[in-house]
């Protein structure tokens, strides 16, 4: 069976990745004026300063936008048909987006501020925890 792909850790994700695994979602923050980032980033773009460190967020969210996958055009996606990816806004800073799966959802219209929270996957054969949300149980009903 080809397994979805698995994150690869770089010197500059790893602080996310760590975090991660450890069922935190933590974004990338300067220390300097305070500004996070997602994607991490090497240096500020708001003050250039380059020493960033990764702080904890909760974890909650909006939707910001999304899309459907109805084909596994990617090996190893098949059985997440059809898979919801989903740009979310944290609560921490407007225009903070992070881009995951939607999970613990069969449906595929997704409505557009919803709210949302970190829900953590650990992947087989130890590829490491992903990040992905889920609805906020309140919403649910
Ligand atoms: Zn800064």
């Amino acid at each position: 069976m080809i397994r979805r792909p698995q994150p690869v850790p770089t010197e500059l994700t790893r602080g996310f990745w760590d975090a991660a695994a450890r069922r935190v979602l933590s974004i990338q923050r300067c220390r300097n004026c305070g500004q996070r980032f997602h994607p991490p980033v090497p240096v500020c773009s708001r003050c250039h300063c380059e020493k960033l460190r990764f702080d904890p967020v909760s974890g909650l969210g909006t939707i910001y936008a999304y899309t459907v996958m109805t084909e596994a055009l990617v090996p190893g996606f098949a059985a997440g048909i059809p898979l919801v990816v989903a740009a979310v806004e944290l609560d921490e800073q407007e225009g903070l987006v992070v881009v995951s799966n939607l999970v613990d959802f069969g449906g595929t219209e997704v409505p557009i501020g919803a709210r949302v929270e970190v829900a953590f996957e650990e992947l087989p054969d130890g590829g490491g925890t992903l990040p992905q949300f889920r609805f906020r149980d309140e919403l649910i009903a």
